[in-house]
């Protein structure tokens, strides 16, 4: 028999589920419903304030030592139906929740892997973060890009020395052998230095480039985020052709247009065993609102988990805490 009893799911979600499901106003009822037919249903999470808790910058997550057996074993219970559907690199996600197999998309659409169709490309694309601190920059030899082999223009405004990058940071590192569909987007040359600036200018920030994409972190300093939101609108307005922002849980980032975790999902969702799967988006930001539109218009579910973007009212999972125990009760309910 399963056991409910420890999934807390006590949350009202009839104001987030469709309306022919009325049996399931919990994340609990939802457990019940996969734990009954585990091959109708496929599992997409978002990973940092959703799998992970937030951390003071990405690198500094702590992954509790039970979540990637029990996400293996619920995979495997599922015949494979659960992904990540996340802003970060996947080669990170792979770091942060080994030894468990990750499949899905990374990079808020641009990545993807592990995915048994011949339709959706796999890409690799490189990533470095650097810190700004004291008005300056300056990126070591290791960090500087190899722009020939990626097509991704360097961080960096020609009046700024680079201080440091984030020892700890996803630097340059070797991927593994993975097809480019096509050249990752060129970020426009005025928007990079102008966020260089803007970062420059605001002591705490941290800037981040993700191939095209570029993140500026502002958890150490929260109370800047209307003003970097702001400058960030002006920039795009004058330099960002081709991209929109995308606010985040103390993290603006720039994204091009025609990606997003909506377009994720919906990629993921046309290969197998994902295919013709209930889905279940499961995630803790305003991107994982395109992703819940895409999985609630194919009949399934879009669950938040609260916190700086979703408040408790109305979110299926108070905690990423609360969507690991509810990740472990499924695995163990599966199991019986
Ligand atoms: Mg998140």
């Amino acid at each position: 028999m399963f056991d409910f009893s420890l999934s807390r799911g006590a949350d009202d979600l009839s104001a987030v589920v469709p309306a022919d499901r009325p049996a399931v106003r919990s994340a609990g009822d939802l457990a019940r419903l996969i734990a009954a037919r585990p091959a109708d249903y496929a599992l997409y999470f978002d990973v940092d304030g959703t799998l992970v808790d937030i951390a003071e910058t990405p690198e500094r997550v702590t992954v509790p030592t039970d979540l990637a057996g029990d996400l293996a074993g619920v995979r495997r219970q599922l015949g494979g139906a659960v992904a990540v559907v996340t802003g970060r690199r996947l080669a990170d996600v792979e770091r942060l929740l080994a030894p468990a197999e990750v499949v899905g998309s990374g990079m808020h659409g641009l990545e993807f892997q592990g995915l048994r169709s011949p339709g959706i490309e796999i890409r690799g694309i490189e990533t470095k973060c650097i810190e700004i601190q004291n008005h300056e920059m300056r990126a070591p030899e290791a960090l500087r890009p190899d722009e020939a082999r990626h097509g991704v223009p360097q961080l960096a405004a020609p009046e700024l020395d680079l201080l440091r990058a984030d020892d700890e940071g996803p630097v340059v590192d070797s991927m593994e052998p993975r097809r480019q569909e096509r050249p990752a987007a060129q970020l426009p040359q005025g928007l990079v230095d102008g966020v260089v600036r803007l970062a420059a200018s605001i002591p705490g920030l941290r800037l981040e480039q993700k191939g095209p994409i570029l993140t500026v972190h502002y958890r150490q300093i929260p109370t800047v985020g209307a003003r970097v939101e702001a400058a960030l609108t002006v920039l795009l307005a004058d330099h960002g052709d081709g991209y929109h922002l995308k606010p985040g849980r103390a993290v603006a980032e720039l994204i091009p247009d025609g990606t997003s975790k909506g377009t994720a999902i919906a990629r993921i969702m046309t290969a197998k065993p994902f295919a013709g799967r209930c889905p279940i988006m499961i995630g803790d930001e305003h991107a994982d609102e395109d992703a819940f539109a895409v999985a609630r218009a194919a009949g399934g579910f879009g669950l938040a988990v609260a916190g700086e973007h979703f408040g408790a009212a109305g979110a299926a999972f108070h905690s990423a805490a609360h969507v690991r125990s509810w990740i472990a009760d499924l695995h163990a309910g599966l199991a019986q």
